[in-house]
C-alpha cells in the first residue's frame, strides 16, 4: 500500500464507488463460476485529476485508462514515483503513437497494422515491451472504431510478432445503452473470437471489456480486464 496522506474528502467517495464496483465484480465472477483473481480492475481516469487519481490508488487500485494523449502525460508524470500501471483506451491517433509509445504501459484499441508497426518503431530499445489489444467491431456499428470480427485474423498476424511490441488480446466496447442482448450478443462474439485465436496458437491473455453499464455481463463472457470511469468516480463533467 502505498504512503499518500489521505485526503478524506477526496477519496470518500472513491471509496464507496469502489466498494459497490467490487461488491458487482465479486456477485458476477461468482454467478459465473470465476474467481476475482481472474479479473482486473482498470480505472477509466478521463477528466479526473491527479489529486484523485492518487486517492484512487491509495486506496488499492494500480491501473488507470486514458483517452487523450495530451491530458494524460502530465498526469502519467505527476504519478511517476506511484508506479502505476497506464493503459491508452482512446482513439489512437496516427500522430500520436511516439508519445503513446514513451509514456504508456498498454495501448488497447489497435485497429490497423500500420499503427502497431509504428508504435513498435518508438517503442524505446531498453524500455520493457509495449502491451497491446486489437479493437474489435462486434456489433458491426458503422460509426465505431475496431476491425471487423473477418478482418482480425490478419490483424491477429500482422501484430503478433513486432520486436517492441506484445500481442495481450482483444478489446471491444459496445455502444452506450446496448440493452442485455446487445451486450450479449456483443462480449460473447468477442469471447469466441478469443478462443479461435488462442486455438490457432496466439498467445493471448487479456479480454479488455465491461465498463459501468455492462461488467456483469462482460465477465459472465469471460472478460479479464474491466474499464470502468464513471461507477467508480461519479458521472464525468464534459
Ligand atoms: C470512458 C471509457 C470507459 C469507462 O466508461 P464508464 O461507462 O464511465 O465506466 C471504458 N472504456 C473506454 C474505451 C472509455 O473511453
Amino acid at each position: 500500500m502505498l504512503s499518500v496522506p489521505q485526503n478524506s474528502t477526496v477519496a470518500a467517495d472513491i471509496a464507496a464507488g469502489l466498494a459497490t464496483v467490487r461488491s458487482r465484480i465479486a456477485t458476477a465472477v461468482r454467478a459465473a463460476g470465476r474467481s476475482e483473481a481472474q479479473v482486473t480492475l482498470l480505472a477509466a481516469s478521463k477528466g479526473q485529476s491527479a489529486e484523485r487519481i492518487r486517492a484512487a490508488a491509495g486506496l488499492g487500485l494500480r491501473d488507470f485508462g486514458e483517452n487523450y494523449v495530451a491530458e494524460a502525460v502530465p498526469k502519467i508524470q505527476a504519478l511517476a514515483s506511484s508506479s502505476l500501471t497506464w493503459h491508452f483506451i482512446g482513439r489512437v491517433q496516427a500522430n500520436k503513437t511516439a508519445l503513446l509509445a514513451q509514456h504508456f504501459d498498454w495501448v488497447h484499441g489497435i485497429d490497423r497494422a500500420s499503427v502497431a508497426t509504428r508504435l513498435s518503431a518508438q517503442r524505446a530499445v531498453d524500455a520493457p515491451p509495449l502491451n497491446i489489444c486489437l479493437q474489435v467491431n462486434v456489433l458491426a456499428e458503422a460509426s465505431k472504431a475496431g476491425v471487423s470480427p473477418g478482418e482480425l485474423p490478419a490483424l491477429l498476424d500482422a501484430t503478433r510478432d513486432l520486436p517492441s511490441l506484445r500481442l495481450r488480446g482483444l478489446m471491444c466496447m459496445l455502444p452506450y445503452g446496448a440493452d442485455a442482448a446487445e451486450q450479449a450478443r456483443g462480449f460473447g462474439a468477442l469471447e469466441s473470437l478469443f478462443a479461435d485465436a488462442r486455438r490457432r496458437g496466439i498467445a493471448l491473455d487479456t479480454l479488455s471489456m465491461g465498463m459501468s453499464a455492462d461488467l456483469e455481463c462482460a465477465i459472465a463472457h469471460g472478460a479479464t480486464l474491466l474499464r470502468v470511469g464513471t461507477a467508480l468516480f461519479g458521472a464525468r463533467v464534459e
